[in-house]
Order: C-alpha cells, then sequence, then structure tokens
C-alpha cells in the first residue's frame, strides 16, 4: 500500500475542470452542451501576440531563461503596471515572470502557510485559494462575500478575523466567481487597518484587473506604498489578452520574499517558456484594440446575461463590475447549488458551477461564465427557463 503524504487529503481542486471533462464525454455521446461554466475568453490570442511567439521560436529562443524572468518582460510588466495604476514604485528586480496566475498563489500560500498559520481568504472564491491553504497545513478563515455587499468586502470583515495567528490575507477585486469589486474606499480603510497589524502579509490577485465595466476603476494594493513589504500583487496574461493556455503570469513581491520566491521558480519549473515570455512583451508592448474589442464584447454579453437570468423563475441576479461571471442566487428554484449544477448539465445540457464549488458562502448560487457568444448564452438560459418551469 502506497503511503501519501497527508496534504493529499487535503488538496481540494478547481471544478471547472471537472464540469468541462463531464460535458464534453455528453457531447462524445452526441449530446448537444452549451457550456457557460470554463473562466476563459472564448478569443483567439490577439494576432501579433501569436506572430511574436513563433518568431522567438524561429529565432532560437528555446533555452532556459533567468529563473525570474526575460529581463525585457520584467521590464515591460513593472511599465505596464505604474503605466496603468499610476505609480512609479514597481521596480522590474521586484517582477517575478511565472506559468499562470496560479503559480504566484501558490507560492505565497506555502510560504506562509504551515499548522498552526491562519489565513484569510475570500469565500466564495477562486476554489485554489483555500485548497492550497489546506494542503500547506494552515488553517482557512473564510471571509464571506456576500450578496448584500454585492460580493465585495468591507475593510472591518478582513480586519476583525485577524488574530496573532494570522500570517496572510488574501484579496480579489474584481473577483471570480461573482463579479463584484472592493471600492477603493475600503481599500483605504484595510491598508489604514493593516498598519496595527504589521506581521501579516497580504496577497492581492488582480487578475482581473483589466476587465472592468460601467466606469468602475480599479484600485490596485501597489498603490499603497505603506503596505509595499508585505505585498504580493498577483496578475497575468490568461484573462486580459486571451492567453489562458500560454501559462503566462506574473507577480509583484516585496524586496524580502524576492529571493525565496525565485528559489521556488528554480525548485519547481525552473522558467517560463521563453517562447510565451516574449509573445507576453508583444501583449504589453503592442496595440490593444483587440482587448478594447473583447471588453465591448463581454460588457454587451455581461448586460444581456444579467437581464435574461432575471427572467427565469426563482432567480436573481445582481449587476456585476467585473470579470466576466454573473453569480445568480438561485435560492427561489427550490435548488441546491450542486443538484443545480447537476441537473442543468444532465438535463438541460448546459454546463455551469455550482456557487459552492468557490466555498461553503457560494450555497444558492450559480456561477455563469459569460465568456461565450450572445447566440450560445441566450439558448443555454432559454434550457434553463424550460428546465425551471418544467420543475415549479
Ligand atoms: N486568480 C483568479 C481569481 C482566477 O479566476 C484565475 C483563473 O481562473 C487565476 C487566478 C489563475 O489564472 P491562470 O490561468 O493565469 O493561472
Amino acid at each position: 500500500m502506497l503511503q501519501l503524504a497527508g496534504g493529499m487529503s487535503r488538496l481540494g481542486t478547481e471544478s471547472a475542470f471537472e464540469v468541462l471533462a463531464r460535458a464534453n464525454a455528453l457531447r462524445a455521446q452526441g449530446r448537444s452542451i452549451v457550456a457557460l461554466s470554463i473562466g476563459q475568453p472564448d478569443f483567439q490570442t490577439p494576432a501579433h501576440i501569436v506572430e511574436a511567439g513563433m518568431k522567438a521560436l524561429k529565432d532560437g529562443h528555446h533555452g532556459y531563461t533567468p529563473a525570474n524572468g526575460i529581463p525585457e518582460v520584467r521590464q515591460a510588466v513593472a511599465d505596464d503596471l505604474n503605466r496603468r495604476h499610476g505609480i512609479t514604485t514597481v521596480d522590474p528586480n521586484n517582477v517575478l515572470i511565472v506559468p499562470g496566475g496560479k503559480v504566484t498563489m501558490y507560492f505565497a500560500i506555502m510560504m506562509f502557510g504551515e499548522p498552526g498559520a491562519e489565513i484569510i481568504y475570500p469565500n466564495p472564491g477562486f476554489p485554489i485559494y483555500e485548497s492550497t491553504i489546506k494542503f500547506s497545513g494552515a488553517t482557512p478563515v473564510p471571509l464571506p462575500l456576500l450578496e448584500e455587499n454585492g460580493f465585495g468586502f468591507k475593510a472591518e470583515d478582513v480586519l476583525s478575523r485577524i488574530t496573532p495567528k494570522t500570517r496572510l490575507i488574501i484579496v480579489n477585486s474584481p473577483a471570480n466567481p461573482t463579479g463584484g469589486i472592493v471600492e477603493k474606499d475600503e481599500i483605504d480603510k484595510l491598508v489604514k487597518g493593516l498598519e496595527k497589524h504589521p506581521n501579516v502579509a497580504i496577497m492581492s490577485d488582480e487578475i482581473y484587473s483589466e476587465m472592468l465595466y460601467d466606469g468602475k476603476v480599479h484600485t490596485s494594493f501597489l498603490k499603497y506604498p505603506q503596505i509595499a513589504d508585505r505585498l504580493i500583487m498577483l496578475d497575468g496574461w490568461s484573462k486580459t489578452y486571451a492567453m489562458t493556455g500560454w501559462r503566462m503570469g506574473y507577480s509583484v513581491w516585496p524586496k524580502s520574499l524576492i529571493e525565496h520566491a525565485t528559489r521556488l521558480c528554480i525548485n519547481v519549473h525552473s522558467c517560463v517558456n521563453a517562447s510565451a515570455q516574449w509573445a507576453g512583451l508583444a501583449a504589453l508592448t503592442g496595440p490593444k484594440d483587440e482587448v478594447a474589442k473583447m471588453m465591448v464584447a463581454f460588457d454587451e454579453r455581461r448586460r444581456f446575461t444579467v437581464s435574461e437570468l432575471n427572467k427565469l423563475p426563482g432567480v436573481s441576479c445582481i449587476t456585476p463590475y467585473g470579470a466576466f461571471y454573473a453569480f445568480p442566487n438561485i435560492k427561489g428554484t427550490g435548488f441546491k447549488s450542486k443538484a443545480l449544477e447537476v441537473a442543468l448539465l444532465d438535463e438541460a445540457g448546459v454546463a455551469s458551477i455550482a456557487g459552492t464549488s468557490f466555498g461553503s458562502y457560494g450555497e444558492g448560487y450559480l456561477r455563469i461564465s459569460y465568456a461565450n457568444s450572445i447566440e450560445n448564452i441566450g439558448e443555454a438560459i432559454k434550457r434553463i427557463g424550460s428546465f425551471l418551469e418544467k420543475r415549479k
């Protein structure tokens, strides 16, 4: 009998991949499935980025790169962050190029998590936070993100959960799975309150920072020099540039942690695929018109999705201001989240994700990704409507 390490039984997963596999299995049986489950843009990576990746391969960029990333790419990340957030403080020496946004969260959580430590994380939130915290042996402390707060949080919600055991706080705005955002005045208050807790690190997951609607403005934690010595800022190319499969992410680390994070890179993956890094450079420095077009499409789909969902019996959906997810309240349907996810896939041919896949506070909700065509979204919501009418 093989004896696995204890952490393996505590490691969770991301249901989106399981739902995708089930949806594909049903398609292979000839069933028509509309997938509103996976969190990735349905667009192709813009052509000039693909060209840059191919050129890098043709030009012979086939070897290892520095573990922390190609210097030109780190410089471009620093320039892009300084420009986008109206700051001058991001130094390329503190930037790490990693194979996807997930790697930053894994490194940050493993760096601080161990038995006896507590880590505060958003719930409902990206499932990998809770999974990795448990894997590390630390105690996960959920920060409830409630519908009545627009699925954002108040500074006090976070501060009141800090104990002498708290090592790390994870925040995510704009958020997966809800599309909720946190307003600047709450971030101001949180940063002020954190002055009393100098031993607590913050990981701010800002992977959806360029996906905002209705004139909302992103407030990066990078704007607060008073926490720069304990902030890990996660961002990347996956969502903004439709590059999920390239596995390109980046993070900004404090001076005291960047060496540790780089050593983790050397131990785990050596460096990120060289041609992908050159493609990432082209994304940051090249034209942005394709990104702007994608955002126009996402915005149209967002409005359509919310208005159609609100017509369904037993369903209500608040307007999300970021990312590409809606998080409808399904409590009026009489279904629990997981039961509705399963029934919709099996009986209505619609793939969605149960709110509980994002944590216990997701009960009573469903995650709908509107990264799909208006036609497909319309068809999926029509199918959900027919299913719910029949079950009334
Ligand atoms: N952070 C959040 C909140 C996400 O939703 C995702 C992906 O869905 C990631 C990070 C990971 O992104 P990547 O595909 O770059 O690893």
